[in-house]
């Protein structure tokens, strides 16, 4: 029996894992986020064990003709090592490139990023985790002075009077954590939820808040005029712990709520009735998601939402203030520690010259040597093949061919490249483009830490054996790195790389240097910062203050701006993205287990939307957008706005619909909005009594009017 963590979400539920013959059995365990509950995906998460899938042997193309086949290890890494330095002599050493994941354990994201800067020398790295939590953290470091995606235990939540989930649907995400709703409502407190579609964590709310698509900080602003209008700002709190209100007081002073309604779609009344509940109450949490996160406008929406809770006083008391609900397993740590175009390991800047000194120490090398800020993510991408870019691409954890923006143009760039390298334990989308696929470990046949939403870092512990041929990736970087003659250690034990991280992170601001193996095993998770093996770690951030300088909060005056893509003659309905209960990001590996119901994309539309097009529940409907189209059935919903569609994004094609516009401050592309077109593929052909096609005629409401602020 090995008490061990989920391979999915940033909740990182426990569960204890039990061999049974060759099966491998998931059983209840206690641990503080879950208390023994798991949802599907957690229940069934061992079904990839054994299947005809799994990679067993490392693969080369030959590109003549097009075929794979099958390889040794040390000959595919002798392969790649040779080509990399080839590239780099050619080329220089930018042209190597790394994509990472944001479900890697800490150790890898590490060794991955040393990877990058030690044995390749190139600036090009960066992973997946830009596109899910980058607009909260680049938030919470402007506002607060550092980006944990909660400040507090999850568990907070039950203890505070209102909370408002802004573009989350945790009931359907991370269905473990919709308890805390329960038990907040049942002791008297409040759920506001902030969603244009009414999901399964909507119908649990107090108020339900239907915006448009693109309008959460317009309907942040009207909040806070409110606020302020009714003499509920905290004064005092603004005072001593925070600076810059005065400038967001005048900026919101314009957004009165027949205004945010214009705008927004919701009514005044509602958001007079969301702003009066949060004045009246004594603690507010205001936790955002990717629906208010995945947007061109996404840092400034987040910072929105902190302003209002500054202005009330929040940050910083008990079970209250602003978090963010990070996505992937490992979100958190993943950006942590070196995988992220800008960063080095412990959060720090890698162009602040006394981080690259630390660093440099750490690795045994001249701070001079490690590069500097790389492309992020989407830029890395579309830059693959190009004059200035990347010549090749070692892909980590990570299906971008299903997962990127605009996906086509995506999957263009890493056709055009000298060299792809993809390292995952089925053939995925991703990796069936590969020159070289390499057949690596699954959670359950290694050790590693992950840190979860809360901040906690946790430990996955080895329960089996790996299959014969298979090998992690903290083997094929240190095997690419001795081929490569990288100066410094390169272990492969888990343990020792975590005791290497610790060091690297000591006096970051994501400091692990206190946080032990022995430690998390003993203590349920440690929380960072845990500077010390004799400090207790840090459930609760900002009780005294916060991380910037002087100790203060930073209100930060933000304007509205919409989407990057208006609506159209052309494309007349916002398209929105999300995700479904049985499935996983790109579903690569919960679409291959039997378990989970797989019954492919959708289109959720209104029944006013289906009318007008001549759309049936369950028939085909062709979805247009600038950048390309896919057919998928409908489903014909009244939770969903009339102006606007839905489509889940784990399977392959949807990402061809969205928008590549990214946030200027996080570099978050803008996932949760574009303009798009939507008809029926029957309607043409469908037989009617008079054998004539009639469209039905039934007006959409007209949308909202976008409008710039004052
Ligand atoms: S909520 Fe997340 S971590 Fe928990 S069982 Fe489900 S997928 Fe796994």
């Amino acid at each position: 029996m090995t008490d061990t963590h989920c391979p999915y979400c940033s909740l990182q539920c426990g569960m204890t894992l039990q061999r049974k013959g060759p099966a491998l059995e998931v059983l209840e365990r206690s641990f503080p986020v879950n208390e023994g509950a798991l949802c599907r995906k957690g229940w069934t998460s061992t079904g990839l064990r054994g299947t005809r899938e799994r990679l067993t042997t490392p693969l080369v193309r030959d590109r003549a003709t097009g075929e794979l086949t099958a390889v040794g290890w040390d000959e595919a890494l002798d392969l790649i090592a040779a080509r990399l330095s080839a590239l780099r002599a050619e080329h220089g050493a930018d042209a190597n490139a790394i994509f990472g994941g944001g479900g890697l354990t800490n150790e890898k994201a590490y060794l991955l990023g040393k990877l990058a800067r030690v044995a390749l020398g190139t600036s090009q790295i960066d992973y997946n985790g830009r596109w899910c939590m980058s607009s909260a953290a680049s938030a919470g470091n402007q506002a607060f002075g550092i980006d944990r995606g909660l400040p507090f235990p999850l568990a907070d939540i039950e203890q505070t009077d209102v909370l408002v989930l802004v573009g989350s649907n945790l009931a359907e995400t991370m269905p473990p954590a919709a308890r805390h709703l329960d038990r907040l409502r049942e002791r008297g407190g409040k759920v506001v939820v902030v969603d244009p579609r009414l999901t399964p964590t909507g119908e649990r709310a107090d108020l339900f808040v239907q915006p448009l698509p693109g309008t959460d900080l317009a309907l942040a602003l009207g909040v806070l005029h409110l606020i302020d209008a009714g003499g509920s700002v905290d004064e005092a709190y603004v005072q001593e712990r925070t600076t810059g209100f005065e400038e967001v007081r005048r900026g919101v002073a314009s957004w009165w709520p027949e205004r945010v309604e214009r705008v927004t779609g919701v009514e005044a009344a509602d958001v007079r009735a969301l702003a009066d509940l949060l004045a009246g109450a004594e603690k507010v949490m205001v936790l955002t998601a990717r629906g208010a996160e995945q947007h061109t406008t996404g840092t400034d929406t987040v910072l929105a939402w902190i302003n209002v809770a500054l202005a009330l006083g929040m940050p910083g008391r008990p079970a209250a203030g602003y978090g963010c609900l990070t996505g992937q397993g490992n979100g958190q740590g993943g950006r942590e520690h070196g995988q992220k175009a800008d960063q080095l390991p412990g959060y720090r800047s890698i162009e602040d010259p006394a981080a690259r000194a630390h660093v440099g120490r750490v690795w045994g090398v001249d701070p001079a040597t490690i590069p500097g800020k790389g492309r992020s993510a989407y830029e890395l991408l579309s830059a693959l093949g190009t004059a200035d870019g990347p010549r090749s691409l070692m892909v980590l954890g990570s299906n971008i061919v299903v997962s990127a923006p605009n996906a086509l143009a995506v999957t263009e760039r890493l056709q055009s490249l000298d060299l792809l390298v993809v390292a995952d334990i089925v053939m995925s989308e991703t990796a069936a483009l590969a020159d070289v696929v390499l057949p690596v470990t699954q959670w359950a046949e290694e050790s590693g830490t992950m840190t979860n939403l809360e901040g906690r870092v946790i430990l996955r512990e080895r329960a089996i054996s790996p299959p014969a041929g298979v090998r992690s990736d903290l083997d094929l970087i240190a095997g690419l790195a001795a081929r490569l003659d990288a100066p410094g250690g390169w272990s492969t034990d888990p343990e020792e790389v975590f005791t290497e991280l610790r060091a690297a992170t000591a006096g970051g601001r994501a400091d692990y240097s206190g946080i032990t193996y022995d430690r998390i095993r003993a203590e349920d998770g440690v929380f960072w910062p845990c500077p010390a093996e004799d400090h207790a770690g840090t459930p609760r951030l900002f009780a005294d203050s916060f991380a910037h300088p002087d100790g203060r909060a930073r209100f930060i005056a933000v304007e509205h701006r919409g989407p990057a893509e208006a609506v159209s003659a052309a494309y007349p309905v916002h398209l929105t993205t999300g995700r479904v209960l049985a499935q996983y990001q790109s579903g690569a590996q919960t679409r291959r287990i039997r378990e989970l119901p797989d019954d492919g994309a959708f289109v959720e539309v209104h029944p006013l939307l289906a009318g007008r097009i001549g759309a049936r529940d369950g028939e085909p409907v062709l979805i247009r957008t600038a950048r390309g189209e896919m057919k998928a059935p409908a489903r014909v919903v009244t939770t969903i706005r009339p102006d606007v569609v839905f489509v889940p994004f784990h399977w392959v094609g949807v990402n061809k619909l969205t928008n590549d516009a990214l946030d200027p401050s996080s570099r978050m592309p803008e996932f949760k909005v574009c303009a798009a077109a939507v008809e029926s593929c029957l309607v043409a052909s469908r037989d009617t009594p008079d054998g004539r096609t009639h469209r039905p005629q039934i007006a959409l409401q007209p949308a909202p009017s976008r409008e710039a602020p004052a």
